[in-house]
């Protein structure tokens, strides 16, 4: 299979602006999901290592340090200036974030100018950050201040890597925090080019840290830490309680969690409807199906359940899967062999339960992680694709008859992070936005995410906001100060 001959140069721990062996001198393999060929060995951090990290990050942030006594105007130009950096190293970053994670080059791209964005969004933030003054009762002047947490860590997944990374740092590093980041053990190649372009543009040393390696080990150091106050994580469920159970039994740190979902998207019976396939379309099959707020639930009014259907199977027929730096490849091969067969495994569910197979259902090719877009029709809420997380592209195409049944059933779900409604009927749109427990409603439109507009879950798809005003305020406390005065003021 053809790649560009990108050369692996960090390999190693970010650690107070130095790249380091691991101390226990471990690697593990990151592999091509398009060839399953290894691509390079990386070092293997574990508790030793985040402590080390941990230390480093303390002292960034001890008071009169640089990065303490730095104006907060400061901060924002550093943002800026590694939103440049990235800018100027987007073809090796998506070269990079195509081979370790195999999403289609053009798709990396994408995901870089997304990520610049939000580290563009929050520069403009880091000196806007602050608190109010309060009329409290009697002789005071009490007022708030904004500070930041101070040391956090942060956990993220492998399926937006460079994206994630800008969800986290962005908004802690406009804070005034200080972090420990550990990338999935899947795609560790981004997060250390990000970190070396980091000293580039000038952080202090011990601001930012990566230690890479396996989630139990370095995620669970740095869950369980008793020197980190919080921590952000984002992932599956499973593991986010885990996290949850570690903060609380280690020294409270605080908690941040974005999980999984199982997103409706309802179809109503007025809509265009070769719009509305391409809409759903989307909304499942991006990202591999890799994707958090996944439309995995395609609720069709049952006047236009066939033409949808049939139209749907078109569609994905037409869907070109292959060699994820080939110029039009729209989907490359899922990320590591445990999702390959977890995905195939929900397939072969998805036959017994008695869904329908309209297209695909089966690996494609004989190397490398890919699976057919897939496609099922006449799925039922109590069947295993319409209640699990697959986290790949599969499509469940369920039918309903009316509002009040679609919304009972839409909500009938263990998570709540995104939902969608296509139709014509304002009243309808309006009623779903509001009766539909999920935190992103998206109207006409699906993964309208922006870095201005708050993310995340109700019920067990997370709590905590990432994105927007609302994304700072995990990485602060608020302190009230009163100061006696003379008289009322
Ligand atoms: P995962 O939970 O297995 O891993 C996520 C991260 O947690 C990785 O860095 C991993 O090393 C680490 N980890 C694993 N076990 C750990 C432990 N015991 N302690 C600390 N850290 C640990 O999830 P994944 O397979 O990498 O990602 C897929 C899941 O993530 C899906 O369920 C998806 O819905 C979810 N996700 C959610 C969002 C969101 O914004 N809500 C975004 C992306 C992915």
């Amino acid at each position: 299979m053809a790649n560009p001959r990108q050369e692996v140069r960090f390999t190693k721990l970010f650690i107070n602006n130095e790249f380091v062996d691991a101390r226990s001198g471990k690697t593990f393999s990151t592999i091509n999901p398009a060839t399953g060929k290894k691509i390079a060995d990386i070092a293997e951090g574990d508790k030793t290592d985040v402590d080390i990290a941990v230390k480093a990050a303390q002292r960034a942030f001890a008071r009169g340090s640089e990065w303490r006594v730095m104006d907060a105007s400061a901060r924002g130009r550093l943002l800026h200036k590694l939103a440049d950096l990235i800018q100027r190293e987007a073809i090796p970053l998506a070269n990079l974030e195509t081979l370790d994670n195999g999403k289609p080059f053009e798709d990396s791209l994408f995901d870089i100018q997304c990520a610049v964005d939000t580290f563009r969004y929050y520069a403009g933030f880091a000196d806007k950050i602050h608190g109010n003054t309060i009329p409290v009762d009697g002789n005071f002047l009490s007022m708030t201040r904004k500070e930041p947490i101070g040391v956090v860590g942060q956990i993220i997944p492998w399926n937006y890597p460079i994206l994630m990374l800008s969800w986290k740092w962005a908004p802690a590093i406009a804070a005034g925090c200080t972090i420990v980041l550990k990338p999935a053990e899947q795609t560790p190649l981004t997060a250390l080019y990000i970190a070396a372009l980091s000293k580039e543009a000038g952080f202090p040393a011990g601001v930012l840290n990566v230690v890479t390696g396996f989630g139990p080990t370095a995620g669970g150091a740095i869950s369980s830490h008793p020197d980190i106050r919080k921590v952000a994580f984002t992932g599956s469920t499973e593991v986010g309680k885990l996290i949850m159970e570690a903060a609380a039994k280690s020294n409270l740190k605080k908690v941040s969690l974005e999980l999984g979902g199982k997103s409706p998207l309802v179809v109503f019976d007025d809509v265009d409807i070769d719009e509305a396939v391409e809409i759903a379309y989307n909304a499942i099959f991006a990202n591999h199906g890799q994707n958090c707020c996944a439309g995995s639930r395609t609720f069709v009014h049952e006047k236009i359940y066939d033409q949808f259907v049939r139209k749907t199977v078109e569609k994905v027929s037409k869907r070109r899967v292959g060699n994820p730096f080939d110029k039009g490849v729209e989907q490359g091969p899922q990320v590591d062999d445990e999702m390959f067969n977890k995905v195939l495994a929900y397939i072969d569910f998805g036959k017994k339960d008695g869904a329908k197979l309209e297209f695909g259902g089966k690996r494609l090719g004989n190397e490398g992680f890919f699976i057919q877009p897939t496609v099922f029709s006449n799925v039922t809420d109590e069947m295993r694709i319409a209640k699990d997380e697959i986290f790949g592209p599969v499509q469940s195409i369920l039918r309903f008859r009316t509002f009040e049944e679609v919304i009972e059933r839409a909500n009938r779900t263990n998570y709540g992070l995104a939902a969608g409604i296509l139709t014509k009927n304002i009243n309808n749109a309006l009623m779903f936005a509001g009766a539909i427990e999920a935190g992103s409603v998206w109207i006409n439109c699906y993964d309208a995410v922006a870095p201005q507009a708050p993310f995340g879950g109700y019920k067990q798809s997370g709590f905590g906001r990432e994105l927007g005003e609302d994304g700072l305020e995990p990485y602060l406390e608020t302190k009230t100060i009163a100061i006696k005065t003379p008289c009322k003021l």
